[in-house]
């Protein structure tokens, strides 16, 4: 394989999942981190709303969650939110659901009436009556995590490329060769952190797509009047319809949209931001002035919705590193830490050594 240059393992995709896993693989083997785009950090990643939140993707994501929250709480990416799931009067029961499944799982979640909602969401309309609370719910400086990452690997003597598509993916005797306009290389492993490519990336492996599917998400930056209180919790409506928190004077909302779409550079539609203003004016008596921006980004799902984390069961070398939903921010650290583990046969560690590899591991889809 001439001009291929030779590295230990080829990370496809420089996104919080791509950039984390070869921090974490970079003191141990010489890593090659992969993007097609002029910056890491282009698609998904830079789009998040930027929280870190128990409860969310459910309790099989939850140990992945729990596992990060102290790496993020040391390492200063996280500020104080709260969070709260609301409802009406006939939702008690499901809130009070709520509480008993989180609580069981040890997450420090707590149920609220309607004084306490209301003491929260200034203006919150009458029909609201029933709350959970989460003191612990943080932001997350998704920016400095990421960079945290990338110079964490670049230190350790990963090389980034950018603006390099990977096109070609072919075994030849131990080795992957690696192709992309203009480069190449070759290594024995290859990780697939390809996003909402991911499918598409196995494909080139000739290996079987696991059926990821990009689900298309918006958020939309609303001027209020009066604006949000910078304390104002990460209020999600019980329906799993609409969520939103402040952000320097402005108002982030989401209609929760989750539109099958497709691998690409997504841009908003504007039904879905009319959506959110009209959720929005359900929730609360506030006056939007002006929507001052609007973003979407594709968060990919594995079928079961679970992310997938591990090698693939036909094509030797080839490691799953995807799925990461509307989670992989938060769940970034334990995942690339364990993410490396499986990847280079390491023993588990404190951060990891509670999680249950089997259940993200691409052999539950079958041989
Ligand atoms: C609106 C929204 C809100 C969200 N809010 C949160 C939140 O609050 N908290 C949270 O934890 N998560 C949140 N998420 C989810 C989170 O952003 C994602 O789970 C995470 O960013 C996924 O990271 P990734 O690296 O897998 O994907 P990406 O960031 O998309 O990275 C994949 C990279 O692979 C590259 N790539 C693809 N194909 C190739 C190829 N052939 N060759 C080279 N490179 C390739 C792409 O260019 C891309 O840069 C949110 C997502 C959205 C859309």
């Amino acid at each position: 394989m001439t001009g291929a240059e030779p590295f230990d393992i080829a990370v496809i995709g420089a996104g919080m999942a791509g950039s984390s896993l070869a921090a974490e693989c970079a003191p141990h083997a010489r890593v090659l981190l992969i993007e097609a785009e002029d910056t890491p950090g282009y698609h998904t990643t830079g789009r998040s709303a930027a929280f870190w939140e128990e409860a969310y993707g459910g309790p099989s994501v939850y140990p992945l969650t729990a596992a990060s929250g102290r790496f993020l709480r040391e390492g200063g990416f996280l500020a104080p939110r709260g969070a709260m799931t609301i409802g009406g009067a006939a939702d008690r029961a499901r809130i009070e659901g709520l509480v008993e499944q989180f609580t069981a799982l040890g997450v420090d979640i707590r149920l609220l009436g309607r004084a306490g909602i209301a003491q929260r969401v200034p203006g919150l309309k009458p029909a609201w009556q029933w709350g959970t609370w989460l003191p612990n719910c943080s932001d997350i400086d998704v920016g400095a995590l990421h960079a945290h990452y990338l110079a964490l690997g670049r230190q350790a003597g990963t090389i980034v490329r950018v603006r390099a598509r990977v096109e070609a993916l072919e075994q030849h005797g131990a080795d992957w060769r690696i192709a992309w306009v203009g480069g190449a290389a070759r290594a024995p492993l290859v990780v697939n952190a390809a996003g909402a490519w991911a499918d598409s990336v196995a494909e080139l492996a000739g290996a079987a797509p696991l059926g990821i599917r990009p689900l298309r998400r918006t958020i939309a930056q609303l001027r209020v009047v009066p604006a949000p209180p910078a304390d104002l919790p990460l209020t999600f409506g019980v329906d799993g319809d609409f969520y939103f928190k402040p952000q320097a004077g402005r108002l982030w909302v989401s209609p929760h949209d989750e539109t099958p779409d497709v691998a690409r550079d997504v841009a908003p539609e504007e039904f879905d931001v009319a959506l959110a203003i009209d959720r929005i004016g359900q929730v609360a008596d506030w006056t939007v002035e002006a929507v001052e921006r609007r973003w979407a980004g594709l968060r990919s799902f594995a079928p079961d919705r679970l992310p997938v984390y591990g090698f693939d069961s036909r094509r030797e070398g080839f490691f799953w590193f995807a799925g990461q939903g509307g989670f992989g921010i938060q769940t970034a650290p334990a995942a690339a830490r364990l993410g490396a583990q499986l990847l280079l046969g390491r023993p588990r560690d404190a951060m990891t050594e509670r999680l249950d590899a089997a259940c993200y591991s691409p052999a539950r889809f079958g041989p």
